[in-house]
């Protein structure tokens, strides 16, 4: 029997998906050659390519002027791409700092300017979401961090800026409807809610571009991964057909408003039975709570024997948590159906 996985990257993928990909490895649109041998530049891929890109500006509901590219190198090689295309020579960028991940994206920053800390969660082990905070008019843009995957917090409200807004949504992205177009730059890792892990989405308006009176080397180049279709070298095809099926079957499923009903369900599932059960304890600020990945622990740790060995028994993978937070987490992804959240809360009702 398939297992429970709530692990929190890479995660888990709808079952068809994971079926329509094998069969491409053997045999790609019946034509006897596999997907991963084919050209790049052949039809049938450009054609996947081509749908994928249009999928995510369907789902997200982008206006014109957006370009959608699926580059390789991880969400990190995104912490310093962000500010080598957008920072400018003598600028200066704002960064929120509510994690791992947006002191990695920022530390890459300060590489290229000013690096502006409007707030800071770190002094509470990044439990919550700062707000409250002030962003500075001349910053060049705001970085954040929609969902701060290993803490399970998410940011439910986001600023409005004078400058540009940058959003790292590797762990959140197409789970929850919001106006995606008040982004001018979003990226995300593939493997958290899209896909295997090798491709990295980054969607970003065409018109910020080019204003930095920097030199940048052509494989950072926004721009020219954006002359050349996305295709300036060879793309990750795995990781981009797999992506191109995940965003299909999200389509087919409703979109992101019909999955936004499940996640919610989801989460209200699961954070009622730690808070209503002595046995656990939340990690997040309630009001920052993630839909996405879900921080507990016990309050007793002798309880840590029993309630392992139970979970593992009921065939739930992935629920240890990150090692700097420890306690466990369920990541909670877009293709985790709600009655593998019905069996870890069953679990948690014998602790
Ligand atoms: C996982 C994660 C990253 C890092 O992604 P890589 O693709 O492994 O580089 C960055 N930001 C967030 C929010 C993440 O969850």
């Amino acid at each position: 029997m398939k297992k429970h996985n709530f692990s929190a990257g890479p995660c888990i993928l709808p079952q068809e998906v994971l079926k329509q990909a094998s069969d491409a490895i053997l045999n790609f649109n019946d034509d006897n050659l596999s997907l991963i041998e084919i050209s790049h530049r052949s039809k049938p891929f450009v054609e996947v390519m081509e749908k994928a890109q249009n999928l995510v500006k369907e789902l997200l509901e982008l206006p014109e002027g957006y370009s959608v590219l699926f580059l390789q190198g991880g969400a990190s090689t995104q912490f310093l791409m962000t500010a080598y295309n957008l920072m400018k020579t003598d600028g200066k960028a704002a960064y929120l700092d509510t994690g791992t991940w947006s002191s990695k994206a920022l530390k890459e920053a300060k590489l290229f300017g000013d690096v502006d800390i409007i707030a800071s969660s770190k002094d509470k082990g990044y439990n919550y979401i700062p707000k409250n905070y002030t962003v500075p008019s001349d910053a060049d843009y705001l970085h954040l961090t929609s969902n701060n995957t290993i803490y399970g917090t998410q940011l439910k409200e986001f600023p409005k800026t004078e400058g540009l807004l940058v959003c790292d949504m590797s762990s959140d992205i197409f789970s929850r409807k919001m106006d995606f177009s008040q982004f001018d730059l979003i990226y995300a890792g593939a493997q958290k809610n899209m896909g295997p892990a090798g491709a990295t989405l980054v969607i970003v308006k065409d018109e910020i571009l080019g204003k930095t009176g920097r030199q940048i080397p052509s494989m950072l180049d926004y721009k020219i991964h954006i002359d050349k279709d996305s295709m300036f070298n060879t793309p990750p095809v795995f990781a981009v057909y797999v992506s191109m099926l995940t965003l299909q079957w999200l389509k087919d499923n409703g979109g992101i408003e019909a999955i936004e009903k499940i996640n919610e369900q989801k989460a209200a599932l699961l954070y009622a039975e730690i808070d209503s059960n002595p046995a656990f304890v939340g990690f997040a600020a309630k009001e920052d709570r993630s839909s996405m990945n879900v921080t507990f622990n016990l309050t007793d740790q002798s309880n840590q024997e029993k309630f392992d060995k139970l979970w593992n028994e009921a065939g739930i993978n992935g629920l240890k948590g990150h090692r700097s937070v420890g306690g466990y987490r369920a990541s909670m992804y877009n293709a985790l159906p709600l009655e593998s959240v019905q069996v870890l809360v069953d679990v948690m009702k014998q602790i």
